[in-house]
């Protein structure tokens, strides 16, 4: 018999039926996240800024430069969202003091575990449970790191007559398994993809979509620039990509809701015309790997090898997961958004 929030889920569909996949995702993750600190060695997964100071301070070199470039605006506030331990944050904001950007801290994050741990990091900062109460009259240099991902998709399944949401009920058993939704969905499907093979999964996340309507919206109202940095892809695909990891292993996603974490890779055209539409620029999408090297990373590499001579293997090592492509250098992509009239992003080209 399931426990905690499996069983949840199991009376709830077999008092009133399956529930959506996006409606699952979210329930799931506000539990995952809401009592734990997932990341380290210790937790399920390892992220970019946890792997080496290098990743927050170029982030902050990135921010600071475009911040110079378009002329030192006053008061610009330093926003994250969803900045997990404060690690990237600490590592961004050491780097911009450097190149004179002093701002003001905004974290959005919804984990009250976290957010202890970004109390304890980061005290003088201001915590949003949304980007609605951030400020609405300054510039603004967002950064997220793996955020988009934890956001819950959506998917439509194609069934021998026609299209249907995905959705997850529950066997005799009572265990969790993906069902195809009641009611018939051809409307909400492109046109491109109506004569889809049976089984096919169109995937959105309609939550993203909103995160990056409103960023783009407050950059080209405020001023700013805002970087996306996570796993996902360019070119539109087909496929479920809804993974669940626990203790840095692949696991069911319906097997243990709450206990894994939920993830989707990020449609990353879709949202860099969302951006253009809501009236922000976009100052294109480019691979981590290419975009930590643009912006100097065997420079700050070496640097930091020859200041600790004991840690130079370790520096390396560091590199190359953060840069090589069999590792995040190519899975991983940087979108780089700024309010109109503002410079090009350091490392970043539109390819049209
Ligand atoms: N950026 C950090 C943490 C990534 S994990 C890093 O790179 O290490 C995802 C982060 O997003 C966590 O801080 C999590 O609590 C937060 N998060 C997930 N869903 C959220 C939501 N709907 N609103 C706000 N924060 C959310």
């Amino acid at each position: 018999m399931a426990d905690g929030l499996a069983a949840v889920f199991a009376r709830l569909i077999a008092a009133t039926g399956p529930i959506s996949i996006a409606h699952f995702m979210a329930e799931s993750n506000a539990y995952y996240y809401a009592a734990r600190d997932p990341l380290g060695a210790a937790g399920d997964f390892v992220t970019a800024p946890e792997i080496s100071q290098m990743f927050g301070e170029l982030v902050g070199v990135w921010l600071a430069d475009i911040w110079q470039r378009a002329g030192r605006p006053e008061g610009a506030c330093f926003v994250e969202l969803g900045p997990g331990r404060g690690t990237l944050a600490r590592d961004a904001l050491r780097a911009a003091r450097r190149g004179g950007l002093c701002p003001e801290v905004h974290f959005v994050e919804t984990s009250p575990a976290l957010k202890a741990l970004q109390e304890a990091a980061h005290p003088d900062a201001h915590w949003h449970n949304d980007l609605s109460s951030l400020p609405a009259d300054r510039p603004l240099l967002i950064v997220a790191n793996e955020f988009l991902d934890a956001l819950p998709v959506r998917q439509l399944v194609r069934m021998g007559d026609g299209w249907r949401e995905r959705m997850v009920g529950v066997d005799a058993e009572g265990t969790l398994i993906p069902v195809a939704g009641a009611r018939p969905m051809d409307m909400a499907v492109p046109a491109r993809f109506t004569d889809a093979a049976e089984g096919a999964i169109i995937e959105t996340s309609p939550a993203a979509v909103t995160v990056v309507q409103e960023v783009s919206r407050r950059l080209a109202e405020q001023g700013g620039a805002a970087l996306f940095i996570d796993y996902g892809y360019v070119e539109p695909q087909l496929g479920s990509t809804l993974q669940a990891v626990r203790a840095h292993r692949k696991a069911d996603v319906f097997a243990q809701p709450g206990e894994a974490d939920l993830s989707a890779l990020v449609d990353f055209a879709t949202l860099a015309a969302i951006a253009e539409q809501a009236g922000a620029q976009w100052l294109g999408t480019s691979e981590q790997g290419p975009w930590l090297a643009a912006l100097g990373i065997g420079a700050r590499a070496g640097s930091l090898a020859r200041a600790a001579p004991h840690a130079a293997e370790a520096i390396e090592e560091a590199t190359i997961r953060l840069t090589a492509p069999a590792e995040m250098g190519a899975l991983f992509k940087v979108m780089g958004l700024a309010a109109p009239g503002w410079p090009d992003g350091a490392g970043l080209h539109r390819v049209t």
